[in-house]
């Protein structure tokens, strides 16, 4: 079996990756080509925490724009995200692959609590951990809870998933001399007020020493690649 890199990562989702290109807010056809990718690291290994957005539902700053108290909507958004997390869940164990979803918000007859121990627990036996609901807390968003939680875990990297090929100066989809970014420090990121994470995200990872690689995994086989030792997409370390 190839060497990997790391053992334990913590890989974050938007909730858009899970959408239908005809809006539909989950397709079940792209939920299983994730899981798949999911699986296969897992068979080779790799013990993978698991952070889905729920943006394809609901995001609480938009319910806010409309008039709903900001705290309600985050917890909306809360909710939206163990959705996501429990349609990744069937399709993983579809495929054969243990997983369990951990929310931080109690809702024990639908998924576990998140206790780190237990969490711990899970990925060393080989089983997925989607950690649901983000941090548990209102005005945060799921980069801060996937930052947060790869931290308590003990996870070695980061992975966030983009549509693109990682990191860029300005939108490559928008901007056709955008220039790629193949590595760079947080405080350059945080400087430049790249387009990668939120602030709050990016400052726990450089203060807690979390290398991130931002790529994009909807290219097959392309994290599994990366995990063998290949140099794809952006690199942001301290
Ligand atoms: N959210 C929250 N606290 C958290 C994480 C998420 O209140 O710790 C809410 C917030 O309203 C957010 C929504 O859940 O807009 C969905 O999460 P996010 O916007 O991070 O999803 P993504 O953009 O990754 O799909």
């Amino acid at each position: 079996m190839t060497k990997l890199i790391c053992q334990r990562i913590m890989l974050k989702l938007s909730g858009e990756a899970l959408m239908s290109e005809t809006g539909g807010n989950i397709d079940p056809a792209i939920v299983k080509r994730l899981a798949t990718e999911v699986k296969d690291l897992c068979d080779a290994g790799v013990e993978v925490g698991l952070v889905i957005g729920g943006g394809n539902i609901l995001r609480g700053a938009e319910q806010a724009a409309e008039g709903l108290n900001r705290v309600t909507g985050d917890q909306m958004g809360m909710l939206a995200t163990v959705m996501n997390a429990l349609a990744m869940q069937d399709s993983l164990e579809f495929l054969g692959q243990p997983v369990r979803v951990m929310s931080a918000l109690k809702i024990n007859q639908v998924c576990e609590d998140y206790i780190r121990r237990k969490a711990v627990r899970h990925l060393e036996k080989g089983r997925v951990v989607i950690f649901a609901a983000g941090t548990g807390n209102p005005f945060f968003t799921t980069d801060t809870a996937a930052s947060l939680r790869a931290i308590e875990i003990d996870a070695h990297l980061m992975i966030k998933a983009t549509k693109v090929r990682g990191i860029y100066s300005a939108d490559p989809e928008k901007v056709a001399d955008a220039v790629f970014y193949p590595a760079l420090t947080y405080d350059e990121a945080l400087d430049q007020r790249l387009n990668v994470m939120d602030t709050t995200a990016l400052v726990l990872c450089r203060d807690n020493d979390l290398p991130m690689r931002v790529m994009n995994i909807f290219e097959p086989g392309a994290i599994m690649r990366l995990m063998q030792g290949e140099d794809i997409g952006s690199l942001i370390e301290r």
